[in-house]
């Protein structure tokens, strides 16, 4: 059902006042990896308006891998973001990670974020297929593409239309990065579906100072929105602080982004 075969026609995901994710438009979601604060949350709604992004990224949920580190501030840091992001015109994606918490973010999302590490959670895939919200998949750490697509395929079938897909690399043997940016898997994801396609180049990369140049290759290389990691004081952040960039860094990307959209 995710295929071009089935649907020529490539699906338009309408979140509302004015803000689509969909072939033929750029969407840029932008902010921190995790949310961590009132005034963390306001600084990056400020910093987007001012560039006029839409969509705001960040986890109340976090999948680390030590179960030491930050885990996000929960249901009540998403009601926080959500009173302030509506305030602003603001949409609001952010990861769920488990069936319970489908329900329990509902009011105050726009889109399920399903992470890397939960690609291939099928009762979560299931749930996910049930709701009337948007959803965005991120291909598995080690997935390959069709496991990407029949992930993809789950959600479909069970019934939500509204979906996308995201690269954010997978792993490989290199390790000087955090993880391969799988650019070639946007052109071909692009032509094999009628979802649209969004580049994750924070986690695709890793390293700060290596995200715009990739940014701009996967935008060329077809992409329908670019997800990405910004901080007020990146250095300070609670997670991926590495790959994360600040305001002036963040708004260079957002006009690039746009400029060589309008190239291709
Ligand atoms: C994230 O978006 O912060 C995240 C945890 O991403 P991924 O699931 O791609 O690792
Ligand atoms: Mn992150």
């Amino acid at each position: 059902l995710v295929s071009r075969k089935w649907k020529v026609n490539p699906t338009s995901i309408d979140l509302g006042d004015g803000v689509f994710i969909s072939e033929g438009d750029m969407a840029i979601m932008a902010g921190p990896c995790s949310i961590e604060s009132e005034e963390q949350i306001n600084k990056i709604i400020e910093h987007l308006k001012a560039n006029d992004v839409r969509i705001m990224r960040g986890g109340v949920y976090k999948p680390r891998s030590s179960p030491y580190s930050f885990r996000g501030l929960g249901i009540e840091g998403l009601k926080k973001w959500y009173t302030a992001a509506r305030e602003a015109g603001i949409k609001i994606i952010t990861e769920v990670m488990q069936v319970s918490q489908i329900e329990e973010m509902y009011d105050y999302i726009d889109v399920y974020q399903v992470g890397a590490r939960n690609t291939q959670n099928f009762n979560l895939l299931d749930e996910l297929g049930k709701v009337d919200k948007p959803v965005l998949i991120k291909r598995g750490i080690s997935g390959t593409i069709d496991e990407l697509l029949y992930s993809a395929e789950y959600v479909f079938s069970a019934g939500n239309e509204n979906l996308m897909l995201c690269e954010r690399g997978i792993r490989t043997y290199e390790r000087a990065s955090r993880n391969t940016m799988d650019i070639n898997a946007i052109p071909i994801i692009k032509e094999k579906t009628h979802l649209p396609v969004i580049a994750d180049p924070s986690h695709g990369i890793g390293i700060r100072d290596y995200v715009e140049p990739v940014a701009l290759a996967c935008v060329m290389a077809g992409a329908d929105g670019v997800i990405y990691e910004t901080h007020e004081k990146p250095n300070e952040a609670f997670s991926d602080g590495q790959q994360t960039l600040n305001f002036r860094d963040s708004e260079k990307l957002i006009n690039k982004i746009r400029k060589v959209f309008e190239l291709r």
